[in-house]
């Protein structure tokens, strides 16, 4: 196994920068760079860095040394935090370049040295990933929880359940004795209908943890000229979209992000939905349309001077803008002014109690990648069949298949094909 180092701190100016080697020669190239022996496991010790052959000082900073197989990567593993500047960052590296065994480490690489060696299952290396790129405090505590294994022992613990099934079903073909056919099924039917039911409840979940992964879509819908891209403008608190008085200038889908009780969100300003004239502004309202109607939310807009609330569908916020020119609020919309700010207050409760509620970080491990789902719904569909009941052989073939699905997802078998997926979204020094 060759030694790979990296700079695993963001590269440019800082105070600190993290520098990680890992591998069987990660001891030696500290010793290298320190011209003293490595220090005490797991403690920081402050080093003079040097050049390991003019022995130029680089640096001052601290190391430390994580033997195998207590560390990150379960190899040996050191760090050398150093003072973040470039010269320095890149005269350590140059350094570590230049010592016998050791290269640069590949995107991802001390992650999947991690999963390789059984330190994180798949779940926990996308946990990890997640966190990494979590905006809002909901997707960082979802991504914490799946980093620190809740999702992978949910499905460890079904994958066990499972593993036990088979060996009843093993045993009964291979002992098959005085048993009755259908005796297995007898024993195993009700097992087997429990870990449906958990299962087919863990799959119910309104897709709420890759919607919190990925964002809200909230999209702002209605005729034109309602003021949907002043109503942006006031929600995001800045000037993100053009607004005009000349109807069907908003072409396209303009969108922001929004950070709502954590939760990140989407919001999209569409074009009016009217009857449109040009070709372009046709194609506006064709995205218009097709972003509404994915929209996990949706805005529907009216003001007493333009358009009314027909396009809205149970589920949606209703909202009338232009209150300051007058006329009355009608039950279930609020009313705002995206001119003078009122009611701005209400609306923004509105959209926290709506989408801060429904997404905020689940306390049960929810799927967060479409690749859990399907995994889920193979194992699903394979239960099922085993519930049919039948030939042992059958039933058996069924079982291994359920926790075979589970499997890859948690990376316990076959998943060669799917490691270069996933890790191929990691960054250098990771
Ligand atoms: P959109 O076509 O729905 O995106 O509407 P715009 O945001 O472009 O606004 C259309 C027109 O209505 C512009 O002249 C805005 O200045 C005006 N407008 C927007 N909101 C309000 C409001 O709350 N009160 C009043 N009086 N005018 C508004």
């Amino acid at each position: 196994m060759e030694t790979i180092y990296a700079l695993s701190s963001a590269s440019g100016r800082a105070g600190v920068a993290v520098l990680r080697v890992s591998g069987p020669r990660a001891a030696a190239a500290l010793e290298a760079l320190t011209g003293q022996g490595v220090p005490r496991p797991r403690m920081a010790a402050l080093r003079r860095f040097i050049d390991p052959e003019t022995k130029a000082p680089l640096d001052r900073g601290l190391a430390i040394f994580f033997p195998a197989p207590a560390s990150f990567t379960g190899e040996d593993v050191v760090e050398l935090h150093l003072h973040g500047g470039r010269a320095v960052v890149g005269a350590a590296l140059d350094a570590l370049a230049r010592l016998p065994g050791l290269r640069a480490a590949d995107p991802g690489a001390f992650t999947r040295r991690a999963f390789e060696n059984g330190k994180l299952d798949l779940t926990e290396v996308e946990g990890l990933a997640d966190l990494i790129d979590a905006e809002t405090q909901a997707q960082r505590a979802q991504a914490l929880r799946q980093m620190e294994g809740a999702l992978g022992q949910l499905y460890e613990g079904w994958r066990a359940r499972l593993v036990r099934l088979l060996a009843y079903a093993e045993a009964e073909i291979d002992f098959p004795d005085e048993e009755v056919p259908g005796d297995l099924i007898a024993k195993l039917g009700p097992e087997i209908g429990q870990l449906r039911s958990e299962i087919a409840a863990h799959l119910d979940d309104g897709r709420r943890g890759e919607i919190l992964r990925g964002g809200v879509e909230v999209a702002i819908v209605g005729p034109p000229n309602v003021g949907k891209s002043s109503l942006l403008n006031r929600l995001a608190g800045r000037e993100a979209a053009i607004v005009s008085d000349e109807a069907g200038t908003t072409r396209d889908v303009l969108e922001v992000r929004l950070d709502i009780g954590g939760v990140p969100v989407t919001l999209a300003d569409t074009a009016g939905l009217r009857e449109a004239a040009g070709a372009i502004e046709r194609e506006g309202v064709r995205r218009a349309l097709a972003r509404a109607e994915r929209a996990d939310l949706r805005l529907v807009i009216a003001a007493p001077d333009a358009g009314d609330f027909a396009l809205a569908r149970d589920g949606d916020i209703r909202v009338l803008n232009k209150i300051d020119l007058g006329g009355n609020v009608p039950a279930g919309a609020i009313g705002v002014s995206a001119m003078t700010g009122a009611g701005l207050d209400a609306l923004e409760a509105a959209l926290t109690a709506r989408v801060g509620s429904a997404y905020e970080a689940s306390e049960h491990p929810v799927i967060t990648r479409a690749r859990h789902r399907e995994g889920l719904a193979e194992c699903a569909a394979a239960l099922a069949r085993a519930g049919e009941g039948g030939d042992a052989d059958l039933i058996a073939e069924d079982l291994r298949l359920a926790a075979r699905a589970l499997g890859r997802i948690t990376g316990r078998v076959d998943v060669e094909e799917l490691l270069d997926v996933i890790f191929r979204d990691f960054c250098i020094g990771k």
